[in-house]
């Protein structure tokens, strides 16, 4: 919530208004999420751990995301230097591109994930909950 608020604030001096889609998410959420919309399963997201926030702009009411549009592309990469400036990941320099997507990469929410992907929860869920 407060990482989300820093690059949103930071936005707004580009002239871009934004808004949160999605911070924390649930692990029963995040299986529920199609391969389209992303690769990790519970508990293998920053998402899981509120390290992540999903963004987006909104311009005359409008949530804007569609990144082919050129204004919506221009904040998007604004948003990635900001978030970068601030020391977090940007899901635009992904190859696997999410472009509202920031994440702060912890070294226990590193190892948590590394946990999950073992198959071994219990570290996982213990940090996810607190
Ligand atoms: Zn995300």
């Amino acid at each position: 919530m407060g990482i989300s608020n820093l690059v949103i604030a930071d936005g707004q001096q580009y002239g871009y208004d934004m808004t949160m889609i999605e911070g924390h998410r649930s692990a029963e959420r995040q299986d529920s999420l199609s391969s389209g919309v992303t690769q990790a399963k519970g508990y293998q997201s920053y998402h899981q751990y509120g390290l992540a926030a999903d963004c987006a702009f909104v311009k005359n009411v409008r949530i804007m995301t569609n990144p082919k549009d050129p204004w919506t592309m221009r904040g998007y990469r604004l948003y990635g230097e900001v978030a970068k400036s601030v020391g977090l990941v940007w899901g635009g320099a992904w190859t696997f591109k999410d472009y509202g997507h920031t994440e702060l990469r912890t070294p226990q929410a590193k190892y948590a994930m590394s946990m999950a992907r073992k198959g071994n929860y219990r570290t996982s869920i213990a940090l996810a909950a607190i």
